[in-house]
């Protein structure tokens, strides 16, 4: 499997449909390992890394995109971020909700929970982030997303992302692709493409045929033709530092600090996306309190 996955960006060429897909399977794959997730948690954190990575197609520059959803089941929140570049990170709060299948299928909707929000926070370098939530519909995510879009930004759009798994657990193939009618919109070719979607693959399906997303877009849109306006790479980064993590404990004050030092030698902060570990000596922790 290729360390990067590959994404495209198209429109078409009679202006009405602009449309992305993308290839998600190492990053999914990566930030699963990391969050050493079980399979239930492996395709639900998956289909949010892999809707993280379409939307982040649209950013430019320094914005960056979270993506977070906070549901009543035993996963407990999600968060996806991502930037301009494609480099995208997730965690899941419980990691191994241990869900048995429901119907043949990973219970991912049980899993995050039927009640609960999608939560949209876009960094555009402006001097307040762009906030946005929405009520989850079904909780299995592309539905979620697509009524975020529909209705939040209102642009009306189909949304599929998907994560299949190998017998051994592993990801097999994660992806997925978002189409969107551009204004003012031409109801019946929206009604013939919503049909050709319909019939369809899956697109873990196309992708483990050898497909490329480009090839999955002409898949999508013949005999329409479109222009390819962008095609990136999506990888996983985790942008953390050591200084931040200083900053964050900082924040937890003076006292706090204090009895934390009383109570150990050393204390160790993880980062709740990579999992990597900052260790802190009883010197560095007083050099800390000593700044504050
Ligand atoms: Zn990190």
């Amino acid at each position: 499997m290729d360390n990067q996955g590959r994404l495209v960006r198209v429109v078409s060429d009679d202006g009405l449909f602009r449309a992305m897909a993308v290839d998600s399977s190492s990053v999914v794959a990566e930030v699963c390992r990391r969050q050493q997730t079980d399979l239930t948690a492996t395709v639900a954190l998956g289909r949010l890394l892999t809707a993280g990575a379409l939307l982040g197609c649209l950013l430019k520059g320094t914005q960056r995109l979270a993506l977070m959803v906070e549901g009543n089941g035993p996963l407990g929140r999600l968060a996806v971020e991502t930037d301009a570049t494609g480099r995208l990170r997730g965690s899941v709060r419980n990691p191994r909700a241990d869900l048995p299948p429901r119907d043949g299928r990973f219970d991912v909707s049980g899993a995050i929970g039927r009640a609960g929000f999608l939560h949209v926070t876009k960094d555009l370098g402006l001097k307040e982030p762009y906030r946005s939530m929405v009520q989850l519909q079904t909780s299995e995510i592309g539905d979620d997303l697509a009524y975020y879009l529909s209705t939040s930004e209102q642009v009306p759009s189909s949304v599929a992302v998907g994560v299949e798994l190998a017998k051994d657990g592993s990801v097999a193939a994660a992806g997925g692709f978002i189409v969107q009618a551009l204004p003012p919109g031409n109801v019946d070719a929206i009604a013939q493409l919503e049909v050709r979607l319909g019939e369809l693959p899956p697109t873990t399906t196309m992708l483990r045929d050898g497909l490329s997303p480009a090839e999955i877009m002409s898949a999508i849109f013949a005999p329409r033709r479109f222009a390819v306006q962008a095609e990136t790479s999506v990888e996983f980064f985790c942008p953390c530092t050591r200084m931040q993590i200083e900053r964050v404990l900082i924040g937890l004050g003076r006292q706090e600090l204090q009895s934390q030092l009383e109570e150990q030698e050393e204390i160790q902060v993880t980062c709740e996306y990579c999992k990597e570990v900052y260790p802190f000596t009883k010197s560095e922790l007083e050099a800390l309190i000593r700044s504050l």
